[in-house]
């Protein structure tokens, strides 16, 4: 039987194929990533509550213990002890992740080379890139999705440096809520690093996005609002991100899928960068034990709740800032938190579930739409 030239083809070198391949480099298989970008630059940041360890930890630009949420009776201002929101900046994640795979014999980052058509063969699979053929024990497909979601999560953010100080640094502006110009609920969101250096950025849930020259004008508005003198524009980031229960790519029968497009956004919130890590927990541990990957992150009580939540902000945003302001100002400390990074644990799910008003969730949970 002719060997394949290596154990794992990962397609795409982005944060979930990464991710999976440091950890499947550390357990000393044979893999190349195969990338189509020559070179890598701080394209995003990731910000998430850590609830678990990582191979990135190394990489956290900042933590926060205190964050606001802003609705249409005040502002909720909530502080934990225990749990940090924290920032990755992906400049230093990729390169994190560069010099894990290279201290490692077998494994292979290709840059400035794409992958096309995967074919099963009898020993394995093929795949078609720039650089010729492939072939491979397993491939793990992270490539972006190839479905355009039935509701998102977009946004527009600007990292800028500021004549005058006017961030908290102290505290995070997770949700400012602002009367919508999309046909969803429209928040805004800053990140402090410093009095005078933020990142600032206007986000939208909704079934599409408003549009760039939209977005633009409204994130202009919102740093005028700020009154910084002067600032200075350092990076900016964009995105699109599925809210969607049960958003997957279809893949080939034994072609593992990753990453957005193997449904790691979390349906209720479009965030995915702690769920790509359990995700690569995962795949890695199923391939090493040599048992089947598990096909799904959520189990039907947390999909069930998020097709409950996403159905009422769907079907009436306006009622969306309030709602979360409810669940910021009602639910217990970190339980929120706990459960928006993905917690199934029976205490924070009840605690979440009692601090929504009844009628409308009751109406979406007997009446899916
Ligand atoms: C600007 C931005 C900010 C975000 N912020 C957060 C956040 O704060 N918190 C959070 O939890 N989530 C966040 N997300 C969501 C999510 O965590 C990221 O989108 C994350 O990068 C998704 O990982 P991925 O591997 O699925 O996709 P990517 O990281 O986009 O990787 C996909 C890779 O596939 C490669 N590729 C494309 N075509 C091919 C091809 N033909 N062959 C091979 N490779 C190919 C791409 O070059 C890319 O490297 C953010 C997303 C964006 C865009």
């Amino acid at each position: 039987m002719p060997r394949p030239d290596v154990d794992i083809a990962i397609l795409g070198g982005g944060c979930a194929g990464l991710s999976v391949a440091v950890r499947l480099a550390a357990a000393g298989r044979s893999l190349r990533v195969i990338e189509p970008r020559e070179t890598y630059c701080e394209d995003r940041t990731w910000s998430f509550w850590r609830t678990a360890r990582d191979p990135f930890e190394d990489c956290v630009r900042t933590s926060w213990t205190t964050w606001d949420v802003t609705g249409p009776t005040g502002t909720v201002r909530r502080a934990s002890r225990d749990l940090r929101y924290q920032t990755v900046g992906a400049g230093a994640f990729y390169d994190r992740a560069q010099a894990l795979i290279d201290d490692t014999h077998g494994a292979e980052l290709c840059s400035g080379t794409a992958a096309h058509d995967v074919h099963e063969t009898p020993h394995g699979w093929r795949i078609d890139t720039d650089a010729g053929q492939l072939s491979a024990g397993h491939v793990i497909d992270t490539r972006p999705p190839r479905r355009v979601p039935g509701y998102g999560q977009f946004f527009l953010g600007r990292e800028i440096r500021t004549e005058r100080p006017v961030f908290d640094p102290g505290v995070v502006q997770l949700m400012q809520f602002r009367p919508a110009r999309s046909a969803g609920v429209d928040f805004v969101y800053i990140l402090p690093y410093a009095r005078d250096l933020a990142l600032v950025e206007v986000t939208s849930f909704a079934p599409r996005s408003p549009g760039r020259n939209v977005f633009e004008a409204w994130l202009q508005e919102e740093i005028d609002l700020l009154e910084t003198g002067r600032h200075e524009v350092l990076r900016e980031e964009h995105g699109a991100l599925p809210m969607q229960v049960g958003f997957h790519d279809p893949s080939p029968d034994g072609c593992i899928r990753m990453g957005l497009g193997g449904g790691a956004a979390r349906p209720s919130t479009g965030y995915a960068f702690t769920r790509i890590q359990r995700q690569a927990d995962l795949v890695a541990r199923a391939l090493d034990q040599g048992h089947d990957v598990p096909a799904a992150l959520d189990g039907p009580f947390s999909r069930f709740m998020d097709r409950v939540f996403l159905q009422v902000i769907q079907t009436v945003p306006d009622r969306g800032p309030a709602l979360f302001e409810s669940l910021f100002r009602n639910t217990a400390s970190d339980r929120l938190e706990r459960f928006l990074s993905g917690s199934i644990h029976p205490a924070d799910r009840l605690s979440v579930m009692t601090s929504l008003p009844v009628l409308p969730f009751l109406r979406a949970a007997l009446v899916p739409a």
